[in-house]
């Protein structure tokens, strides 16, 4: 149901900066870089100890496929990792409560119908049973006018008949006053779900492309993700960049510039890794 989400991960740093960072500062590849976590918003409902945790397991991608330190986190270090809430997490929560909300409504909703099927089927069998009484008595009562008359008992026991016929008239009523208040009460719950559906696919309306982070090599930012292997893909990338590594023309490795299926999991695929051992002059 959800809608394109097209992410453009990471935004590239001005190449004026990259140039300077490469020419006047250290080599990442040679010299580890220490960083710190700098701002970092509670919205994510994310504990720093997990945030650091996700940063580090990011890290030692990089640094298992070159057997070598590149970054460690040291608190008071320059260089920072930032959590920064965006109108892109706001949109994601929503509609993840959404999904939830209309999980329940959809849970509600088919339980209502089986509710209803229940009640259509004890009216149709209450209106059958007094189908079939109603047209006894009429027979009954066409065969006794035939006979010019029903004799005191009979005629007694037609009576008690139609005070039954009109009893059980009753309750084929009130079955159907039932089964039309459930098809009613499923209404108003369709109506409301179908709000909703219109609601959430408003959220993702346009297939938008959105900076989930982004790096200029003295920081990363990160500003939205959908779950942890979005998060952990998402700072790979950056260290990757951090690294030095460019984006690669391959959807599934995860320097590719956008999040996607492919690479949704952060794992390096033999393309990151060349991109590693060129930047990095290691041998392969
Ligand atoms: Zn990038």
């Amino acid at each position: 149901m959800k809608l394109v989400r097209i992410i453009i991960l990471y935004g590239m740093l001005g190449l004026s900066l990259m140039l300077f960072w490469n020419a006047f500062l250290r080599n990442p590849c040679r010299d580890v870089v220490q960083y710190d976590i700098g701002i970092f918003d509670e919205r994510f409902n994310m504990s720093r100890e997990d945030f650091i945790h996700q940063i580090q397991l990011a890290e030692s991608s990089w640094e298992d496929a070159a057997e070598q330190e590149f970054f460690e986190y040291v608190p008071g270090s320059d260089f920072k990792v930032n959590l920064i809430w965006s109108d892109e997490q706001e949109r994601l929560y929503k509609g993840n409560d959404l999904e939830q909300t209309l999980g329940t409504q959809q849970g509600s909703i088919e339980s209502l119908q089986n509710r209803y099927q229940s009640a259509v089927n004890r009216y149709e069998r209450s209106k059958k049973e007094y189908e079939q009484k109603l047209a006894q008595y009429e027979d009954d009562v066409t065969y006794w006018n035939s006979q010019g008359g029903a004799p005191e008992e009979e005629y007694q026991a037609l009576q008690d008949d139609a005070v039954s016929l009109e009893n059980k008239a009753g309750e084929v009523k009130t079955l159907l006053a039932q089964v039309n208040r459930i098809a009613e009460e499923n209404n108003q719950k369709v109506e409301r779900y179908n709000d909703n559906v219109a609601v959430y696919n408003n959220l993702f309306a346009t297939g938008h492309e959105f900076d989930a982070g982004n790096t200029d090599r003295t920081e990363i930012n990160v500003y939205s993700y959908d779950g942890i292997d979005e998060l952990h893909t998402l700072l790979v990338h950056e260290f990757g960049h951090v690294l030095g590594l460019d984006h690669v023309n391959d959807p599934a490795s995860v320097m590719y510039y956008l999040l996607n299926e492919q690479n949704q999991k952060g794992v390096l695929t033999d393309t990151d890794i060349a991109a590693l051992q060129s930047v990095c002059n290691l041998s392969s």
